[in-house]
């Protein structure tokens, strides 16, 4: 250590220093497998500090968790970076405004559907869940109706780390069922079904129906299950959702936080079914994977009934809030993305996956393949062994980050069709060694 703060270390000594005193993700300290030191990153290839099986380079499926839509190092959003760190990278929110902030509510307002108006801008996925659901609670209470303070929601889902989004994550199989006992009790039906079935449709129905006089909301991830299994359902059951709302008072909550900004092949999972909820939750692709930025938008009926109330304030205000940095980077990726034919690129990756991902059907252990928009997952009938599956894919010169009973993709928009086609075969090894 040159200077005394881990400057100037080799990998081997980051890695060192690494295991005394960082935490990883989901892990225990110290971690059990070494992480790969990164060096740099450019598009869609991740630079190793030191060669790992071989490659300096790992071609990257994973877009930093569905964050990273452009790319890596893309000179359109270093330049807004750059231009507003010249300006500011920060002032507070209370009492202050500034024009990143503005501009990136006004657009998050345009582009989504129709009656949301309102945006609480916040620091990370989990937080904009837990002012979701503060902002549902809370209006029910200002409305006179404080018994309406449960959620309901369906098994399979993930909505983030911290406490009441990890009370509406799947009980059962995820990450939180050490917190079963200490958790708010929420509703929980089972988990949707890929094609439609009214009897599920049914089960929906019943189930808001018979705890209405309790519920402040249903909150639920559109079209695709993210972290919680990686699972697809048919879009018909969000206007189910959205009638049976409507039809019993409940609030309806879309948690968009993986599916927005194009992932599932339109700009907001939502559309798929063209139902509008009445508080949505954005983060991951928000910056194009710069800056931990989240947003938690709501229709002007929750904001006017929380404004009507007794108290007649959000009492929500991170340090952070509207952060400059992060909403000058969030307005240049979002017009980076509608500027071009993002549709096009969408659909071209997800046939590129399916072309892709078609023989490890053939694999024995492996149990579906699917995708949808530029999402593909390769499911197996077994745990992954996550050192050999990684292992695997590096091989392959790919980075991906399996979990579970799955091994599965979301690449930047900009991945070319060779990278694609790279990036399947990551996964078929990781699925055959995994
Ligand atoms: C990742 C994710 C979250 C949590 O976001 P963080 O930024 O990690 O706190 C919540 N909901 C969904 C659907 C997610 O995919």
């Amino acid at each position: 250590m040159r200077d005394g703060t881990g400057a100037g270390l080799d990998a081997a000594g980051l890695i060192a220093l690494d295991r005394a005193h960082v935490w990883h993700p989901y892990g225990p300290m110290p971690g059990r497998t070494d992480p790969l030191v990164v060096e740099s990153a450019s598009g869609v290839r991740v630079r190793l500090a030191e060669p790992a099986h071989g490659h300096d380079e790992l071609v990257d499926g994973m877009s930093s968790w569905w964050s990273a839509v452009h790319g890596y190092n893309h000179p359109v959003l270093n330049e807004a970076a750059r231009g507003q760190l010249d300006r500011m990278s920060h002032v507070m929110f209370g009492g202050l405004t500034h024009e990143p902030a503005v501009r990136l509510a006004t657009r998050l307002v345009e582009i989504t559907p129709e009656p949301l108006r309102h945006v609480f801008l916040c620091d990370s996925g989990s937080v904009s869940v837990e002012v979701a659901i503060k902002m549902c609670l809370q209006y029910w209470r200002s409305v006179g109706r404080p018994a309406k303070q449960r959620l309901l929601t369906w098994r399979g889902g993930y909505h983030g780390d911290t406490w009441q989004p990890m009370s509406v994550c799947d009980p059962e199989g995820g990450m939180h069922e050490l917190w079963s006992g200490a958790l708010p009790r929420q509703v929980f039906v089972g988990p949707p079904p890929a094609e439609y079935e009214e009897s599920y449709a049914r089960e929906l129905r019943e189930a808001i129906g018979r705890h209405a006089d309790q519920l402040a909301a249903v909150i639920v991830e559109p079209v695709v299950q993210g972290a919680g299994g990686m699972r697809f359902h048919d879009p018909e059951y969000l206007r189910v959702l959205r009638e049976a709302c409507d039809a019993h008072d409940v609030l309806l909550v879309f948690d968009e936080i993986a599916t927005g900004f194009g992932r599932t092949g339109t700009l907001f999972a939502a559309e798929h079914a063209r139902v509008a909820p009445d508080v949505m939750c954005l983060g991951k692709a928000l910056t194009g994977g710069y800056l931990s930025l989240a947003a938690t938008l709501c229709a002007s009926r929750v904001a006017d009934g929380i404004s009507r109330g007794e108290v007649p304030v959000l009492a929500h205000g991170p340090t952070f809030m509207g952060n400059p940095l992060a909403t000058a980077v969030a307005c240049a990726s979002i017009d980076l993305l509608l500027g071009q034919d993002w549709q096009q690129e969408v659909k071209r990756i997800g046939t590129g996956l399916r072309d892709g991902l078609a023989p490890a059907g053939e694999l024995p252990g492996v149990r579906d393949v699917r995708v949808l928009g530029a999402i593909g997952v390769v499911q197996l009938d077994h745990p992954v062994d996550m050192a050999a599956a990684t292992a695997a894919a590096v091989r392959e010169g790919v980075w991906l980050r399996p979990f579970r009973d799955l091994v599965y993709v979301m690449p930047p928009y900009v991945t070319g069709d060779e990278d694609v086609a790279r990036i399947c075969r990551g996964v078929f090894a990781a699925a055959r060694e995994g």
